[in-house]
C-alpha cells in the first residue's frame, strides 16, 4: 500500500519523534496491519532510558518500538493470499517473536530459543505506528467479542501464560505471585483458573495489592511498606499465618526485583516449584543454598517469551478467565507515546499498565 502514515519513532534514549513517514511496504510473506492499540511493555521503558540489554539491530534507535498490539488487515501478502488465509478488514492480533522455523530450535518446538528470532518493535519496527507488517505465520485473527484494548495484550498474557504453564499448579494448591505488574496481574488470573486454592500476591505497593484483589488473590502482603495494613516483615512467617503452618507450593515472579527472587526460595515448601519471568539485570545473580534446596527436592524453573500458547490466550480472553479490565489503568493517544512512556517511566501516581490506542475510536 503506497501512502503516508504517521509513527511515533524512537530515535536515541530519552527522544522519540511524532512525525510523517511512509507506510511499510510488505513482501509476499507479510500482512499489512492498521494498528487499533498498543501496549506500553517495561521493555518499551528500558529501550527508552537506554539501559536495555535485549538486542535493536545497532543497539539504540531509530527504531518504532511497540510490540504488543492489535488492529486490523490492511494488505495481505501474495502467500497469505493464496492460501485465503486473511482478508483486508479482519480483526487481529500480532505475535511479535518471529522464530524462523528453520534453525534446530525451531525444529524442537522451542521458538522462544530460535536463533532467527525476528522481533517486531524491539528489533525491525513495531506497532507506535499507524501501520505495522507483519509475517502471515505471526498473524492471528481474533473472536470479535475481544476489544481491540485488551487484544492488544496477548502478548504479555502470552508470556504470563507460558509461565503458568510451567509452573504446573495442581488443585487446591496455595500459589505465590510476586509482582503486581501487568503480568504479575494476569498471572494472579491464570493460577486462579489453573485450579490454585489460597493465591498470595506479595508486592511493594498497596495501589497493585488492591488490583491484585480484584483479580482473584485471596491473600495480599505488602513487603515493603511499614504503613501498609498488609505489611508484613516476615513474608515467609505470614504465608504459614494464612496457609495453616505450610509455606508455598507453587511461587512464580512477575518481577527482576532481586530480593524477591531470592526470597522466593525462602516462601517455598519442599518439593514446591518456583518459576522465574521478569526483567532481569545482565549482573544479577541468584544464590541459591545447595544442600538446603536439594534437601527439599526445590524445582527452580525459569520462563521465556510464550511458544504455543496462543490459542489459549484467545480463549482465556474470550471466555472472560482472564479479565484485563482492572489491569489497563491508562490510555494515550499516538501523539502522545512519548509522553505516555514517560509517564508510565517517572510519574508516581498509581499505575499498571498503560496502552497506546492508535486509532483514538478503540
Ligand atoms: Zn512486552
Ligand atoms: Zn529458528
Amino acid at each position: 500500500m503506497v501512502g503516508k502514515m504517521m509513527v511515533s519513532r524512537f530515535m536515541e534514549p530519552y527522544k522519540m519523534q511524532y512525525q510523517q513517514e511512509d507506510i511499510p511496504q510488505i513482501e509476499d510473506n507479510d500482512i499489512l496491519i492498521r494498528v487499533k492499540a498498543c501496549g506500553i511493555c517495561g521493555s518499551d521503558l528500558v529501550y527508552y532510558n537506554g539501559k536495555s540489554p535485549l538486542d535493536t539491530p545497532d543497539g539504540k534507535g531509530p527504531l518504532i518500538l511497540g510490540h504488543e498490539f492489535s488492529g486490523v488487515v490492511a494488505e495481505v501478502g501474495a502467500t497469505a493470499r493464496k492460501m485465503g488465509l486473511f482478508a483486508p478488514g479482519d480483526r487481529v492480533a500480532v505475535n511479535p517473536v518471529q522464530q524462523c522455523n528453520a534453525c534446530p530450535a525451531c525444529m524442537r518446538g522451542e521458538f522462544n530459543e530460535c536463533s532467527h528470532l525476528e522481533v517486531v518493535g524491539t528489533m525491525v519496527d513495531g506497532a507506535m505506528a499507524e501501520y505495522v507488517k507483519a509475517k502471515y505465520t505471526h498473524v492471528h485473527k481474533i473472536p470479535d467479542e475481544i476489544p481491540f484494548r485488551y487484544a492488544a495484550l496477548a502478548e504479555p498474557l502470552a508470556c504470563a501464560t507460558h509461565a503458568v504453564q510451567r509452573l504446573d499448579v495442581q488443585l487446591g494448591q496455595t500459589v505465590v505471585v510476586y509482582g503486581v505488574g501487568g503480568i504479575g496481574l494476569m498471572m494472579t488470573q491464570l493460577v486462579r483458573a489453573a485450579g490454585a486454592g489460597k493465591v498470595i500476591v506479595v508486592a511493594r505497593k498497596d495501589f497493585g495489592l488492591g488490583k491484585a484483589r480484584e483479580c482473584g488473590a485471596t491473600h495480599v502482603i505488602n513487603n515493603s511498606d511499614v504503613n501498609s495494613p498488609d505489611y508484613a516483615q516476615d513474608v515467609a512467617a505470614r504465608i504459614r499465618e494464612i496457609n495453616a503452618g505450610r509455606l508455598a507450593d507453587r511461587v512464580i515472579l512477575a518481577t527482576g526485583n532481586m530480593s524477591a527472587l531470592q526470597d522466593a526460595l525462602n516462601v517455598s515448601a519442599p518439593c514446591s516449584t518456583i518459576v522465574y519471568f521478569g526483567q532481569a539485570g545482565e549482573k544479577d545473580i541468584l544464590q541459591v543454598p545447595v544442600l538446603a534446596t536439594l534437601k527439599s527436592e526445590k524445582t527452580l524453573k525459569f520462563s521465556w517469551l510464550a511458544p504455543l500458547v496462543w490459542d489459549n490466550v484467545f480463549r482465556l480472553l474470550a471466555s472472560g478467565q482472564v479479565n484485563l479490565a482492572p489491569i489497563i489503568t491508562h490510555t494515550f493517544s499516538l501523539a502522545d507515546a512519548e509522553a505516555g512512556i514517560r509517564f508510565m517511566l517517572e510519574s508516581k501516581e498509581p499505575k499498571v499498565k498503560g496502552v497506546i490506542l492508535v486509532d483514538p475510536e478503540q
